[in-house]
């Protein structure tokens, strides 16, 4: 019988671009600390993976500036492999370009191929460690005759190897392209860090249905695909087991959860039972959009005490000329009336969008139309991106007009009007009690202090109480709870005492 030892190395997984990729690479850990693999940092890694964002050009440059200096690390040192994930890699044409850029990436891993990564650190790290070798283009037939036994792999996915450098050989999973409807199987849903933050990222819903003219997402993570409830269900609970308080659901449209699964569950009915798990505290969900969520949604939502009071719910832009080059799939009319729907079926919703200033040919009154959206509804915290062309994307085909330094004056109008609302509406919660959960704690002037949100998702800041209980002063903890009557807010954050209720 053949034994393959698989001695273990260092690993380095580098984030940057939404949550979702956060909870991915969350996954990718698992899988290595399963292998025996320990995480190191990026100087002492033997592996080194990149999980990477497209959605705007600024985080692909970050990758491309390490990818350089990995380029010289790897001239430097044997024993040091480089894998590539996340939302740079496309379709095989993209997957092509970024090889012959950069011939030392050794892996191009799409999440839902994570499966992948063992024999991959079979194939790849024992030749450099110098013990066996398993080699995939060497597998024995099934048919042939041998004493030995034979590992067989029947769920493995296939793969493609190119041998277009001499002496090297990259390993690239096939593309595999979803059917509309069809779900992939090899999603990792095994997430189990030793201990999981209290808050914990769940992804419902991968991939994305729109065509946003700008947004490569949907080039990048396919089609929408739900993930069984039963699954989702497993996961949560393992996750609550491990410590987490607050799951937030994700998905690019998280309300379209269910619609491709049998039966048809809704994002209701999965926060209802989501709702059943003993030790988790809150639930949260992003990101929003107003065609999906129907008055019943939103009702059952607002009468579920786990779920938060926030919605994530971006518009783009406050103009109907501009919603249309963007292809966001609504008017304007329609977005402000589900906003007034929301905030009447359920009270003390606080509200979050994303804008994108300065896309092709936005002229100053379609972008003064977006600061009237602003002072009109008012929202709670606004993400302003410049727009930035998207190879691949519909709009890429068209002039990029806006001149750099416009978009720069029109996002900082952005954020000062937001400012200046942000602040009014943080002054309506001075005097109140705050329910937080702790995400970090750290000393300031001799005295702990916490940080967490609230039920809204503002951030609050206190001092630790002093105690003059006999068991000292308690030491609070990412994870638990605690009352802050709030004293004072500005635009980003509230600040107010600790309060024993
Ligand atoms: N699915 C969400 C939605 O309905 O819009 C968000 C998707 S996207 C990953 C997150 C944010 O990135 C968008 O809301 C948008 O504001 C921003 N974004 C996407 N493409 C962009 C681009 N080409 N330039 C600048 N910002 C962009």
């Amino acid at each position: 019988m053949t034994t393959i030892s698989i001695p273990r190395g260092k690993y380095h997984i580098w984030t940057v671009g939404c949550q979702m990729n956060q909870a991915d690479s969350q996954r990718i850990q698992t899988m290595l600390d399963e292998l025996g693999w320990e995480e190191a940092s990026m100087e002492q890694a033997n592996l080194v993976v990149l999980n990477t964002c497209s959605v705007r050009q600024a985080p692909e440059e970050k990758a491309h500036n390490l990818l350089a200096q990995l380029k010289r690390a790897k001239n430097e040192r044997s024993d040091l492999l480089v894998a590539l994930m996340g939302c740079m890699i496309g379709n095989q044409k993209t997957i092509d370009a970024l090889e012959k850029r950069y011939p030392h990436i050794d892996l191009f891993m799409k999440v839902e191929h994570a499966d992948i990564l063992p024999r991959f650190l079979e194939e790849r790290w024992t030749p450099i460690s110098g013990a066996g070798c398993l080699d995939i283009e060497f597998m024995p037939d099934a048919s042939d005759e041998t004493d030995d036994e034979i590992p067989v792999f029947p769920d493995l996915p296939t793969f493609a190897t190119s041998t277009s450098r001499a002496g090297k050989r990259t390993v690239l999973p096939m593309a595999i392209t979803p059917k509309p409807g069809e779900r992939i199987a090899h999603y990792p849903t095994k997430i189990e860090p030793a201990k999981a933050s209290p808050s914990a990222w769940l992804p419902i819903v991968l991939g994305c249905n729109k065509v946003c003219t700008y947004c490569i997402v949907p080039y990048r993570r396919g089609r929408e695909r739900s993930r069984p409830m039963d699954e989702l269900m497993i996961e949560a609970r393992s996750l609550v087991d491990k410590g987490a308080k607050e799951l937030t659901l994700l998905g690019q449209t998280v309300e379209a959860y269910g619609l491709d699964l049998p039966g048809q569950p809704d994002l209701a009915d999965l926060m209802t039972n989501l709702s059943e798990i003993d030790g988790l505290e809150r639930i949260r969900f992003m990101t929003s959009y107003p065609r999906h969520m129907t008055d019943s949604m939103i009702e059952r939502m607002a009468h579920l005490p786990k779920v938060c009071e926030h919605l994530n719910i971006p518009v783009q832009s406050g103009d109907d000329a501009m919603l249309k080059r963007m292809k966001r799939g609504y008017a304007l009319d329609e977005y402000v009336e589900r906003i007034e729907r929301v905030r009447e079926l359920w009270p003390d919703i606080t509200l979050s969008t994303d804008i994108i200033v300065g896309f092709c040919g936005e002229t100053e009154e379609e972008f003064q139309h977006t600061l009237d959206l602003l002072e009109k509804i008012r929202f709670d915290v606004v993400h302003v991106a410049a727009y930035s062309v998207r190879p691949g994307t519909v709009a890429a085909r068209w002039e990029d007009d806006v001149p750099l330094a416009e978009k720069k004056r029109r996002l900082h109008a952005v954020e000062e009007i937001q400012g200046k609302i942000a602040f009014e509406l943080n002054q309506s919660y001075v005097g109140k009690v705050e329910e937080v959960m702790v995400e970090d704690t750290n000393m300031t002037h001799g005295r702990q202090q916490l940080k967490g949100r609230n039920r809204s998702n503002k951030l609050v800041f206190c001092p630790v109480p002093d105690s003059t209980s006999s068991e000292g002063q308690r030491v609070f903890q990412p994870g638990d709870f605690v009352h802050v009557r709030i004293e004072r807010a500005t635009a980003w954050s509230l600040q107010g005492e600790a309060v024993v209720l």
